[in-house]
């Protein structure tokens, strides 16, 4: 993820395929036909073929098992509104700030984008999931509810209690800052070495990740995926477990301003 770099070097095909416009079919050709020519070399081509066959075919197949309760999935009983600065970008975020400004001047965020970060903070923060998918078929031209509602609830939200991902998508402020450069001009620091370091306030993804740990923490032991994550929260005093679900609950206080 690279601030002012909207498309990355993604496909722009979802809205043509979603339409039927292309047929996923004469796309894989054309990735093949590409390979055979030399001009893409195959693992760009394989990584292409399984995000169309596979994950587009599958999350298809999804949606026909699992509606209608998908819609009414809440696996973790989440209530919270969507924040008003999902409809604007005004949060002092900056990787939400990016995410979601350019949602909506242009209707498009790529996988990671709407995965682990606007799906990333949605889950951390415990909004509504209804809500949330609401804000996705609204915003993106992609969006059309066989494709949105499975990615939403199942896999950005876990709110199916994982009927196809083997772990919730979890991570701090750190995982967004190896993966972009949102954090160098952000309010916030992504960890605790940087917040002390530079004095900017602890990144709300990192506080609101340790209070997940903390919460689930149970659940998350008993999955060999999850294991570590439950270990690193276990280690920790009770007096630190404590200032976690106080630093949490007071970030959520005041989520409008974050
Ligand atoms: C929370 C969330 C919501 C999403 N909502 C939608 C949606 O409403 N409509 C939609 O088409 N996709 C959705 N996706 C999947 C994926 O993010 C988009 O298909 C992709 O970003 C579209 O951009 P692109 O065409 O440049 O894709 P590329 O990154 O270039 O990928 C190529 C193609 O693979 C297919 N594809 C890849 N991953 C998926 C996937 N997980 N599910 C379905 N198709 C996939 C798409 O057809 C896409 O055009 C969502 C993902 C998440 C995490
Ligand atoms: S510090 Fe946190 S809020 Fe700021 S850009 Fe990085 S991950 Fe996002």
């Amino acid at each position: 993820m690279w601030s002012d770099t909207p498309f990355g070097w993604h496909s722009l095909l979802s809205v043509a395929l979603n339409l039927h416009l292309l047929d996923p079919r004469e796309v894989i050709a054309g990735a093949e036909t590409a390979y055979h020519t030399g001009a893409a070399p195959l693992a760009a081509v394989e990584g292409f073929v399984r995000q169309v066959l596979g994950w587009r075919e599958f999350i298809r197949g999804v949606y026909f098992l699992e509606m209608p309760g998908l819609t009414e999935a809440n696996h973790f009983g989440h209530q919270r509104p969507l924040p008003r600065w999902y409809w604007t970008g005004n949060t002092n975020m900056a990787c939400l700030a990016d995410a979601i400004d350019q949602t909506m001047k242009l209707g498009y965020a790529h996988h990671i984008q709407r995965l682990m970060v606007t799906g990333l903070f949605s889950l951390l923060a415990g909004l509504d999931p209804k809500q949330v998918a609401a804000w996705y078929l609204a915003v993106y031209v992609d969006a059309v509810e066989w494709a949105e509602l499975p990615n939403v609830a199942g896999m950005a939200l876990y709110a199916d209690g994982g009927r196809f991902t083997s772990k919730p998508y979890i991570a701090s402020g750190a995982y967004i800052h190896r993966m972009s450069n949102y954090c160098t001009g952000c309010r916030y620091a992504p960890d605790r070495a940087s917040a002390a370091k530079t004095l900017r306030p602890l990144c709300p993804f990192t506080v609101l990740y340790w209070a997940f740990l903390d919460r689930h923490e149970t659940a998350l032991a008993a999955n060999p995926r999850t294991g570590l994550m439950a270990k690193s929260v276990a280690r920790l005093a009770p007096e630190a477990r404590e200032k976690i679900r106080a630093d949490a609950d007071e970030l959520l206080s005041r989520i409008e301003s974050l």
